[in-house]
């Protein structure tokens, strides 16, 4: 299984991390271990000191295919979910400045939080899915799917041009503008619509 990522998919995040809004998808991908599942304590890294959350839709395919076209592309996937996509910022900052790949910022173990109930995409319509995080009660992140750039279809299509998808695999479709730091003590809880997802502690 592999988790795939897609970077910048949101205007007003791109804007706020002063970068610029693709015409292509950006993606990048993490290892099965970089799971957490919903319920589970995160401890925090010793090698960050500006962790933030990313909340994100997350699309299971179920299906194996390369080459998919857009027009097929629905049928890969049946369920979504909702995770974050753990960043050391100030890791990722200083790759970017070298021009260096992001892992050591983005692929380390448990920063794939995830809930563990899936919603069919027969129960919602996926380019009106309203998602929110919020940390210790506050509201940090609201996220409307009709505010994507590249749609699940595109970003399916776009990626299995390089590499196959196989069922079980993951992709965290992009985060919307108001990340920020966690710290030690946090308690973080995701929801679609009005439903809970996911909750869970940083110790
Ligand atoms: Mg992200």
């Amino acid at each position: 299984m592999k988790i795939i990522c897609i970077g910048r998919n949101y205007a007003d995040h791109a804007k706020e991390m002063k970068a610029e809004v693709p015409t292509e998808p950006v993606f990048f991908m993490k290892p099965d271990t970089a799971i957490l599942k919903d319920g589970q304590d995160f401890y925090f890294p010793d090698f960050t000191s500006d962790l933030h959350y990313e909340c994100e839709l997350v699309i299971r395919i179920d299906k194996v295919g390369k080459n998919i076209a857009e027009k097929f592309a629905s049928k890969y996937y049946s369920s979504v979910t909702l995770g974050i996509d753990f960043t050391a910022r100030d890791l990722q900052a200083k790759c970017k400045e070298k021009g260096l790949p992001w892992e050591i910022a983005k692929a380390f173990e448990h920063s794939a939080p995830i809930s563990n109930k899936f919603i069919s995409v027969d129960q919602l319509n996926l380019s009106d899915v309203h998602f929110e995080l919020t940390q210790n009660g506050v509201s940090v992140q609201k996220g409307h799917t009709a505010d994507m750039i590249f749609t699940a279809d595109q970003i399916i299509a776009y990626v299995s041009k390089f590499m196959t998808l196989k069922t079980g695999d993951l992709i965290y479709t992009g985060t919307p503008a108001g990340v920020g730091p966690v710290k030690i003590g946090d308690r973080l809880e995701g929801y679609i619509g009005s439903e809970k997802m996911f909750s869970f502690s940083v110790k």
